[in-house]
């Protein structure tokens, strides 16, 4: 057995050196310094928006989100329950009430069939994830939202260089977001990006990122915002990496499609869908969902795994059993079984940039081993 096979790592060898010594030796390393500006036109024109704003990461980027849409106490926001926690945080922190859809068994993404029944006149926004790599259903999705006068958020996070019917996923939204976590398309070793068109609600999301200082009047504030600024050094490792996008889409996508070949025929694991109507998946990550004739669950699996030396993570755990807010009262008695199932059954493999060919095949036989065990 080889060394450990870790869920990720991600590749830093294209100009990240360069530019992070460009930082170091002009002294340009706080949010002032002209990378950050450089990665926001570049980001934003890649996903064919006017404006972009970056952040220290992809969370702070959904509480800015909801905060320069003035979503607050009283409004309703619907969201997948098969997410992260930061969508469903942003919301609850604003002092709006999330409403959660089921998953799809497929896609994994949110039921995008479920989220009429869920609009109420207290509903103003809809926060779409596009959840693993396939894109949500946008067409049907933002005609309900036109037609109830909702605000879309776009969470993006995992969907860099991915396209919906052609067009970029980070399109979509009234704002859309971005994380640049190490496992995302895109690094920053922690960051975010928010995009839109309208200049003036940039200019809401730039002051909310910047403690809401006032041109004006420094040190006097009319609203409370965050310090979620980016720094140089972060946007430097940005724009190298964004160089690199579409080497990085592809070589995902093979990755992707190679897994399904060494993993196929072993019974009882459901992989990723390939494509769909409308994306080719982009494997963000490599999921596998286990059957239910399977005498064991995720986590015995992962378990199985890393002592074979395979790092793997648990799928999302649904929003509507998060203790945090069933304790407060939120989400009573609510049951979305495709996502309960989701969380107990599914777990991802390791899918970094830079996993190589060998690495694939010892975990294919490491997994293999731990299912038909
Ligand atoms: C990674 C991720 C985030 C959070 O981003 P951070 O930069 O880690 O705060 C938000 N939403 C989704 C869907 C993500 O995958």
């Amino acid at each position: 057995m080889g060394d450990f096979i870790a869920v990720n790592e991600p590749l830093l060898d294209g100009n990240e050196k360069r530019y992070l010594m460009e930082c170091i030796e002009t002294g340009w390393i706080s949010s002032e310094g002209p990378f950050v500006k450089e990665f926001e036109e570049r980001f934003a024109r890649r996903v064919g928006r006017e404006c972009g704003i970056a952040v220290a990461n992809g969370s702070g980027a959904l509480d800015i989100a909801v905060k320069a849409l003035r979503l607050g106490p009283g409004d309703e926001v619907i969201l997948p329950t098969f997410t992260i926690i930061s969508c469903a945080a942003s919301i609850v922190r604003s002092g709006a009430t999330p409403v959660v859809v089921d998953a799809d068994p497929v896609t994994w993404n949110m039921d995008v069939g479920q989220v009429e029944a869920r609009i109420t006149p207290a509903t103003k926004a809809i926060m779409v994830v596009h959840i693993y790599g396939l894109p949500v259903d946008m067409d049907p999705l933002l005609e309900l939202a036109r037609r109830h006068g909702l605000k879309v958020i776009e969470d993006a996070a995992e969907m860099h260089g991915q396209t919906y019917r052609g067009r970029p996923c980070g399109s979509f939204g009234d704002i859309s977001t971005f994380s640049f976590y190490p496992n995302k398309h895109v690094t920053t070793g922690e960051g975010g990006m928010l995009v839109c068109d309208d200049p003036g609600l940039a200019e809401r999301c730039r002051s909310l990122r910047n403690l809401c200082f006032q041109p004006s009047r420094r040190f006097v504030h009319e609203e409370l915002g965050w310090n979620y600024r980016m720094t140089n050094l972060q946007a430097a490792l940005g724009l190298a990496q964004l160089e690199r996008l579409d080497e990085f889409v592809e070589k995902k996508r093979a990755m992707g499609r190679r897994y399904r070949e060494l993993l196929a025929g072993i019974p009882g694991l459901q992989m990723p869908a390939g494509d769909c109507d409308f994306a080719d998946n982009i494997f963000w990550v490599f999921g596998v969902v286990l059957d239910d004739e399977l005498p064991f669950d995720a986590q015995e699996a992962m378990r199985r795994l890393s002592a074979l030396g395979i790092g793997t993570r648990p799928f999302f755990w649904p929003m509507h059993e998060q203790p945090v807010f069933t304790g407060g009262g939120l989400f009573a008695g609510e049951r979305h079984p495709v996502a309960e199932r989701l969380a107990r059954r599914g777990f991802y493999l390791p899918s970094g940039l830079a996993l190589t060919g060998d690495q694939q095949a010892r975990v294919a036989a490491a997994v293999r081993e731990a299912v038909c065990r």
